[in-house]
């Protein structure tokens, strides 16, 4: 049905219900004799009744062009021309009212010229009131009978056509079916929504045009005429739209449908027969897509697509009651990136994103297919292994893991290696419930960090205590500076052969309240893993340039200070920056300043150390590599990157012995080729004094000259140093 008819149709329903109520019956009186014509209306007098008058054929003709009436009543003779002039007006112009034709005319041809006309009676002149009453009635009553006749007619079409109209411009699929469930009526929806054509369904089921998975549901409710449903049903099912209409592309609607079943009319004694169904079908399928989207956000991350934190949760909590079961093993691996911070800081969000999205997919990669792989935080993830052979298999998946992000991950600024940190727990014997296998996936993967990273560990019990020392270590850490918890030890750098006191290294030391003086080693690696170490060594530069400041100006005017750098702050935050920031500000000359870096900065030159070195040696900034030897002591490294300095590692001096030793050789012979200065630390006996000037070391720094100490002690040992190196 078109769509152009809808409105008029509804208006003309309306407007002709409206007409259909109580009525008056209009009854047009046509005579020249005036007292008839003002007579018979009293006569005929009635509530329900109105009379109107004419005295001619062209008065009569003018009151019927103005309206239809019930009854006219008209006389045979008049003025100009006869009752039949106007019965003739009445047919040509194809109007049915009623008419009785009243005349004194004897003659018969008048009476059938009448009826021939289609009037409906003939009265002759003068009749009695009760004839002419009895002939009205008969004539308004019959009037009345073919007016409710048409009316009824009409309003069974009307309501045909209402019901029609609702049923065929229903946005729903409305159908109908027999009792084996197959097609007898669908409405033109059919086509727009599922690709059918009334034809294309009658004769087919509707299991038949339902997805494979809904078919044997719709088949059971309303394709068996043995048992048929007997009360209304609210169900949802999925049509694969007809592909034939689609284009061959395949689409998927969800209707949600009601239906009611259809019964004949019970016959006396016998019961109601089911005789089909009848269907409302609406279309629901973006309100479904809908629903999938937002369940689909609340369980997976939106970066990677993989399940996040809650959908991990769940599939390990259903995991572990199949492994209980089965009394089978499963692995909780929890994978955290070292150093992610430092992709994100130095590169920025996006690049940080991509690498993210890349480790995603290899770890994916080399899971199985039934095993769950989760991202639950920026750097890490989860991974379920739900069913183990043996608990060596997890080993072996963490194996496979580390190997495939062996190959480095193209980046808009180059290439990037990833490593990561697997912890491994087992059920059950690491814990029988989620949240704890988690948590000591967790606990195994800081070992994993603590002893270096970039490998796999199973969890031990013992990991535990440390893990807690670990968090709380943290906490603390985050604290100590805007508590002012750290300080500076010195410890004096001497020339023997000059006898003299060269400067001192700054060696940080934490102050901690609970557990007291803390040594770096304790926590320098924490601070840069939690990325607290740019802010600490910013503390450190401007100390130990404060206090080197002090010092110079109480008379110790060529000291030099030592301070020690983290790689990581070559990687973030502008070192260059700060180094030459704390010289303004302390009002230092060239020279005065060292800066300890250790061989990794140069292994890993991510960001351009090469650069920042240069630039801080153009600042008149000493560069020594410390622990020199203990590392790669790659000759490269001396070529490219423009150090000043070597700092020989106290492992070497404490090995030195009556024949010497041969690397202390070799570096000293490398400080010589490069022209760089020689320190060694970790002096502690006059042996090892005689020995290192022996293989042309004159600097050194140990124990044997001072403990590293605070600033007041320092400045002591500078006085009495000399007299010690007299001995
Ligand atoms: P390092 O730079 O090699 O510092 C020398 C370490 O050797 C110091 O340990 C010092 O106490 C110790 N030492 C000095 N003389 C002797 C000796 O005769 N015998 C023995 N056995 N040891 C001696 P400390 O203070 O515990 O520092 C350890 C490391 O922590 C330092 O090694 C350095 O790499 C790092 N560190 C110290 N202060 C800072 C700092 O401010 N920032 C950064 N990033 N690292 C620091
Ligand atoms: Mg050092
Ligand atoms: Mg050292």
């Amino acid at each position: 049905m078109g769509t152009d008819g809808e409105p008029s149709l509804l208006a003309e329903l309306a407007g002709r219900a409206e007409a259909q109520t109580s009525r008056v019956s209009h009854i047009l009186v046509v005579d020249d004799d005036a007292p008839l014509r003002r007579s018979i209306p009293r006569l005929l007098a009635h509530p329900s009744r109105h009379f109107d008058v004419a005295a001619s054929v062209s008065e009569a003709i003018a009151q019927l062009e103005a309206r239809q009436y019930d009854l006219v009543l008209l006389d045979y003779h008049l003025p100009d021309g006869t009752g039949l002039s106007v019965l003739d007006w009445c047919a040509r112009h194809d109007r049915k009212d009623p008419v009785i034709l009243l005349s004194g005319e004897e003659g018969i041809e008048a009476a059938i010229g009448a009826l021939r006309r289609g009037a409906e009676d003939f009265l002759r002149k003068p009749c009695h009131l009760a004839q002419l009453q009895r002939a009205v009635d008969n004539a308004l009553q019959k009037a009345q009978l073919v007016r409710l006749n048409r009316q009824i007619t009409q309003r069974l079409k009307d309501s045909e056509r209402l019901h029609r109209y609702l049923v065929e411009s229903s946005p729903d699929l409305i159908f109908t079916l027999n009792a084996a469930g197959e097609f007898t009526y669908a409405n033109p929806r059919a086509r727009n929504l599922i690709g059918y054509t009334r034809s294309d369904l009658t004769g087919r089921t509707l299991a038949s045009i339902a997805c494979a998975d809904d078919r044997p549901r719709l088949s059971a409710l309303f394709c068996n005429p043995e048992r048929p449903p007997r009360e209304a049903q609210s169900l949802e099912f999925r049509v694969d739209r007809n592909p034939a209409a689609n284009g061959g592309t395949p689409q998927t609607l969800t209707f949600a449908l009601s239906t009611e079943p259809m019964v004949s009319r019970a016959a006396a004694g016998k019961a109601a027969r089911f005789v089909g169904t009848y269907g409302v079908a609406r279309d629901i399928s973006d309100r479904k897509r809908a629903e999938e989207i937002i369940v689909y956000q609340a369980y997976h991350d939106q970066l990677t697509r993989l399940p996040n934190r809650l959908l991990f949760h769940d599939r390990l909590e259903l995991a572990l009651v199949q492994a209980q079961r089965r009394k089978g093993t499963l692995a909780v691996l929890f994978i955290d990136l070292d150093r992610f911070k430092l992709v994100n800081d130095t590169y920025g969000h996006a690049e940080g994103d991509q690498l993210l999205r890349g480790v995603a997919s290899r770890l994916r990669q080399s899971l199985r297919k039934g095993d769950t792989l989760a991202r639950v935080g920026g750097d890490e993830f989860l991974a379920l292994l739900p069913d183990l052979a043996h608990p060596e298999d997890a080993e072996r998946i963490a194996g496979k893991i580390l190997q495939t992000l062996n190959a480095p991950f193209r980046l808009k600024h180059g290439e990037f290696r990833v490593t990561v940190s697997i912890g491994i727990a087992l059920y059950p014997k690491d814990g029988e419930i989620a949240d704890v296998l988690i948590q000591h996936a967790d606990i195994a993967m800081y070992q994993v960090k603590r002893s270096g990273k970039n490998g796999h560990c199973f969890f031990d019990p013992a990991h535990n205590a440390n893990y807690r020392q670990r968090v709380s270590l943290e906490n603390d850490l985050r604290l100590a500076l805007e508590r002012d918890q750290l300080v500076l030890a010195f410890q004096p750098q001497v020339s023997v052969g000059r006898r003299q006191v060269l400067g001192t290294e700054a060696l940080l030391r934490w102050q901690h309240p609970d557990h007291g003086l803390l040594n770096p080693t304790a926590f320098i690696s924490v601070a840069e893993e939690i990325g607290l170490i740019s802010g600490i060594s910013h503390w450190v530069i401007d100390q130990a340039c404060g206090q080197l400041a002090r010092w110079r100006a109480h008379g110790h005017a060529d000291l030099r200070m030592a301070v020690n750098l983290s790689p990581r702050d070559f990687e973030h935050g502008d070192i260059v920056a700060t180094v030459s920031d704390a010289i303004a500000a302390h009002r230092l000359p060239r020279g005065a300043l060292d800066l300890e870096i250790t061989e990794s900065v140069m292994m890993h030159d991510t960001s351009s150390c090469a650069d920042k070195i240069g630039r801080l040696r153009q600042l008149g900034v000493g560069i020594a590599i410390d622990d020199f030897g203990t590392g790669f002591s790659a000759l490269v490294y001396l070529q490219r990157f423009p150090v000043s300095g070597l700092k020989i590692d106290r492992s070497f001096v404490r090995e030195l012995n009556g024949e010497g030793n041969p690397i202390i050789n070799a570096i000293t012979g490398i400080a010589r080729g490069f022209n760089l200065e020689v320190v060694a630390e970790g002096v502690e006996t006059e042996g090892q004094i005689g020995h290192l000037r022996a293989l042309g070391c004159d600097t050194m720094q140990g124990f044997y000259f001072s403990h590293p100490v605070p600033a007041e002690a320092a400045e002591e040992a500078f006085h009495h140093m000399p007299a010690r190196l007299l001995n």
